[in-house]
């Protein structure tokens, strides 16, 4: 069926196919046009319309037409030959299209055949499919209206209906499809809206009590002195946003209420202490702990940082990836069974079939968004019911953060630790290179390190990108000798990734080019450079990312991107070092679906509220769902099983 091509399975499905826009039908008065005006015109068919082939199957119509107020213009039309025999002289015709004055022609996008009715109207233009037209489905939604209008179950309560005076369903749905004038049109579309974020709201907030009240939590006994002494043996001070979000977990994990929080903060701010924090508070009050990170190289710098930080006490501390052998893996399942592991650092190889813990009080993932929501629950369901804490570098906006992990509670670093220099972005085309090397040959001089970033391992014959092999010839060849260049990219095995990146910790190694293995997370304070080749493969996301690996300490850092085209784009990285508008420029440009990962539940997409548009009726449902929801009243009970029985847990 065609209708079904375009997700339309039911009555409510067809009512909610919403014009995704309308036309303003007005019709012109070709004198007081200026030339290129779009008009819209009434008038007879004055000349068989001659048509012309032209290259590449394209075909033209020319005929003349004396319109409804006497004169006579030229009217062409590209690749309705279709419409050759309806064009009868004489005949009725509106022409939508754009006026040549000069040459006195319609250049018609579309031809009407028979007159509109006059007047000022607003028509609703709606994505079609193949053999289903706009004009078809205008018809089958209005007689799906006319027939089961009434039936249509209205999700917004009834004394939310009187509180803001809104317009009942079937009045809506008919003036969006028909809309008599845009005042009313407005007026009809917040209704749907709200309604449409209503149900929305509903089904988060259902789950965020759920989260609340649910398997309660355990409550745990924060040992905040052990905790303070081993805050005052960090080489820094923790940053006031750092404390606070610290209390606000440290409440979470005192609470019996089980924690289901996002610590969210931009690259650099210092994300990681306050999740070892988290986790040695967990530990002290006798639990298992658990941290997530989404790359082996990750896990690892995770291990050897918080085996460093706990190195005077005698907590158990492992880490489980999947290049481990197979006997090491197998002692860690029966330690961690048994609970004889008190922090467990790896990659997904945590949440692998097979692996049960004991006694796990605390889930942390590092990097949230690079797990699919499925994962994120399946680490959830692993212990009896730990507390969670994401954490994220993507910062999300406001908007998008209450609908993504609007079952959450958000915790926000908003400042970078102080003595933080913004890191310089150049955008340099392939010609420039020459000055790219001498900026690169400064940096080693001082002492200090660069990573450089291709696209590709190996060459490919069907892509001229660049890649990270033919990347170090070029530095060997420029640097000659005098400085150590090494490789890294995800199809090392695991040992050798190891090695390479420890030399580079230890700056044996002062340039590391690399795929962006290294884009999320990995921290060498004393790499001043990134280089990154082919930037414009890359999104403005990940390249925040890849520059976030620099300008980890008070020393100055650069970034160059490289790209001879999508300079515009790019140019947004040179303006700004604020994660927060480079996400929006990303979301603006690519769409909220590729920032997570894998692709998001269906939930996020809406048929007629746009998230970013409307937040402020968001915020409104975000409130009144909350109320409708602890609101006692037997009579609401029916719609509320209504809303969250649509609500796909998964
Ligand atoms: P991210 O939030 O991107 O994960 P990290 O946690 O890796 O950032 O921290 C970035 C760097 O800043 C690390 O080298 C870390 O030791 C350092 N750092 C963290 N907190 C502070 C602070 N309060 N003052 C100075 N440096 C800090
Ligand atoms: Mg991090």
């Amino acid at each position: 069926m065609l209708l079904n091509k375009l997700n339309i399975y039911s009555v409510l499905d067809l009512t909610t196919h919403f014009p995704y826009r309308y036309d303003l039908i007005k019709r012109s008065d070709l004198k007081s046009c200026n030339e290129e005006d779009k008009v819209i015109i009434d008038g007879k068919v004055d000349s068989i319309p001659i048509l012309i082939r032209l290259k590449n199957n394209l075909n033209k119509m020319n005929f003349r037409l004396t319109t409804s107020d006497g004169n006579i213009v030229g009217v062409s039309i590209f690749n309705r030959a279709f419409l050759k025999k309806s064009l009868e002289v004489g005949t009725s015709i509106t022409v939508f299209g754009k006026f040549e004055k000069q040459k006195n022609i319609i250049v018609a996008s579309e031809i009407r055949v028979g007159l509109l009715p006059k007047g000022e109207r607003i028509e609703p233009v709606y994505h079609g499919t193949v053999g289903l037209n706009s004009k078809t489905l205008s018809s089958l939604i209005n007689n799906a209206l006319m027939d089961y209008g009434n039936d249509l179950e209205d999700y917004i309560p009834k004394y939310l209906i009187e509180k803001y005076n809104f317009l009942n369903k079937k009045t809506a749905l008919n003036i969006v499809h028909n809309p008599p004038s845009y005042d009313k049109l407005k007026e009809a579309r917040i209704r749907l809206k709200y309604e449409e974020l209503f149900c929305f709201m509903t089904k988060i907030n259902y789950l965020k009590l759920k989260n609340k009240t649910r398997e309660n939590g355990i409550a745990k006994t924060i040992n905040y002195e052990a905790l303070d002494k081993l805050i005052s043996t960090l080489p820094f001070k923790l940053t006031e946003d750092q404390d606070k979000v610290l209390t606000e977990i440290l409440d979470d994990l005192s609470s019996s209420n089980r924690m289901n929080r996002l610590l969210q903060g931009d690259v650099g701010s210092g994300k990681t202490i306050i999740a070892i924090l988290a986790m040695y508070a967990c530990v002290l009050s006798g639990y298992t702990t658990a941290l997530m990170a989404p790359t082996e190289i990750l896990a690892n710098q995770h291990y050897n940082n918080i085996k460093n930080l706990l190195k005077g006490t005698n907590i158990k501390i492992e880490l489980l990836t999947g290049s481990i052998t197979k006997a090491k893996k197998d002692e860690i399942y029966k330690r961690l069974e048994n609970g004889e592991i008190d922090i467990i650092i790896g990659t997904h190889a945590l949440i692998q079939e097979g692996v049960t813990y004991k006694n796990l009080g605390l889930v942390v993932t590092d990097e949230q968004h690079r797990f699919g929501v499925l994962q994120r629950t399946c680490l959830q369901n692993k212990g009896v019911t730990p507390d969670i804490l994401y954490m994220s570098a993507t910062p999300i906006p406001r908007t998008y953060a209450l609908t993504i992990y609007g079952d959450m509670d958000i915790s926000t670093i908003k400042t970078l630790p102080s003595g933080r220099k913004k890191i310089d972005t150049f955008l340099k085309s392939t010609s420039e290179i020459k000055d790219v090397l001498k900026m690169m040959y400064e940096e080693l001089l001082n002492n200090h390190q660069i990573y450089v970033i291709a696209p590709l391992i190996e060459e490919n014959e069907n892509s001229d990108l660049t890649t990270v092999n033919e990347l170090k010839d070029k530095m060997e060849l420029a640097f000659q000798g005098k400085f150590n260049i090494d490789i890294i990219h995800g199809k090392l095995r695991q040992v050798e990734k190891d090695k390479i990146m420890e030399k580079f910790v230890n700056n044996e190694t002062q340039i590391l080019i690399s795929t962006t293995v290294i884009e999320v997370g990995v921290d060498v304070p004393n790499t001043t450079m990134i280089v990154i080749f082919d930037a414009n493969r890359f999104g403005l996301s990940t390249l925040h990312q890849l520059r976030g690996r620099v300008g980890r300490s008070n020393l100055k850092s650069k970034c160059v991107l490289i790209s001879d085209s999508d300079t515009k784009r790019l140019d947004v990285m040179t303006k700004t070092n604020d994660g927060f508008e480079i996400s929006e420029e990303d979301f603006k440009l690519r769409g909220h679906g590729d920032l997570f990962g894998v692709k998001q539940s269906g939930d996020m997409t809406f048929k007629i509220a746009d998230i970013k548009e409307d937040y402020k009726i968001l915020l409104q449902t975000k409130k009144d769902s909350l109320e409708f929801l602890t609101n006692s009243d037997e009579s609401l009970k029916k719609l509320k099983n209504e809303i969250i029985s649509t609500i796909q847990e998964g």
